[in-house]
């Protein structure tokens, strides 16, 4: 897998950090709360799933 070095992604929907968006928690950031809620919901889930979008434009 290739991700940026330098920014962060959205270990949800594979969004990459925009400043002054988003939330960082658990040392991840995420495009919104629903993004981390999917993550605290699913930790323990290795596979990253690509149904839907959550906030994709
Ligand atoms: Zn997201």
């Amino acid at each position: 897998m290739v991700f940026g070095l330098f920014k962060k992604t959205d270990p949800i929907c594979g969004m990459k950090e925009e400043k002054g968006k988003g939330i960082t928690k658990h040392g991840q950031w995420f495009c919104n709360e629903s993004c981390l809620r999917k993550y605290e919901a699913g930790e323990e889930k290795d596979e990253k799933k690509h149904e839907g979008s959550c906030c994709c434009h």
